[in-house]
């Protein structure tokens, strides 16, 4: 199939979707938009295979547990969440099973290990907490090691911490991508340097904080995603946000980078199949 552009980090499998979900995906299929389905727990982890067997042409899975239901309950209710016209919601601690998580990494859909990583901004404000994101972040690369797939990571306020945790555990050996990403020019080096590809949200339509990095890093490595249901690219904002709307995000890395919407459209495609080996 001949796809237009590929979100690499979309939530259909998310219960914002969960009336409508086979209507999204039909109608981002229709677009010429292939997608991955990131899971962030078990159960999300193991619907998004279901989605992407349904939709063997253009969908594939991640699976992981994200690292804010790694420890005790939270309630997340961010900026990002209640503007995109999604209720806040609470977050639900589970061990990470390797073993489980395991089964569903070797599945043939799935292309990629994650969510997973660290996140200081609505948890891990204390040692112990962030231990634990630790050790859960060093079996998922452990698991990605051994199946030989690529890590799809998560991480809020914790840059120095994961590119340690990165190089310890061997990670750039499968590489992957940072979603999401929201660091600095010169964070973003340094996971360049492991061999990591960065993907960028709706957030660049709407903030300038992330202009410099989408200007100057490698033509090669940058990927788009939606993040849907969360952070509705302009001018959906407010809305929830759904892949098809990936396409602003391509727009505005053409915009920032001064070239055209097709060499991003071919360049982000192909980046992200390479980088996931999606066939
Ligand atoms: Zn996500």
């Amino acid at each position: 199939m001949d796809l237009k552009l590929i979100d690499i980090h979309t939530h259909v499998n998310f219960n914002a979707f969960r009336d409508d979900g086979d209507e999204v995906m039909r109608r981002t299929l229709a677009g010429g938009v292939g997608m991955i389905l990131v899971g962030s727990q078990y159960d999300t982890s193991a619907r998004a295979i279901e989605y992407a067997e349904r939709y063997p042409e253009a969908a594939w899975a991640a699976i992981g547990l994200h690292p804010i239901h790694v420890g005790g309950e939270i309630h997340v209710d961010a900026e990002e969440i209640s503007t995109s016209g999604v209720p806040g919601f609470s977050s639900r601690p589970e061990e990470f099973d390797y073993k489980k998580y395991k089964t569903l990494a070797m599945h043939p859909k799935t292309v990629a290990i994650g969510e997973c990583g660290l996140d200081y901004f609505r948890s891990g404000g204390t040692q112990v907490e962030r231990e634990k994101q630790f050790e859960v972040l060093r079996g998922h690369i452990k698991l990605a090691r051994e199946v030989q797939k690529p890590l799809i990571i998560h991480c809020r306020n914790a840059y120095d911490d994961l590119h340690k945790i990165l190089i310890e555990e061997h990670a750039g050996e499968v590489g992957g991508t940072i979603h999401f990403f929201a660091g600095t020019w010169s964070d973003a080096q340094k996971f360049l340097d492991l061999g990591f590809g960065l993907s960028f949200t709706g957030v660049i339509t709407f903030a300038r904080d992330y202009d410099e990095t989408v200007k100057n890093m490698p033509l090669d490595r940058i990927m788009v995603e939606t993040d849907a249901p969360y952070v509705a690219p302009v001018p959906y904002r407010g809305r929830r946000n759904e892949p098809l709307y990936v396409e602003e995000i391509a727009k505005k890395v053409a915009e920032l980078r001064g070239i055209s919407f097709d060499e991003v459209a071919k360049a982000t495609v192909s980046n992200a199949s390479r980088i996931f080996h999606l066939k």
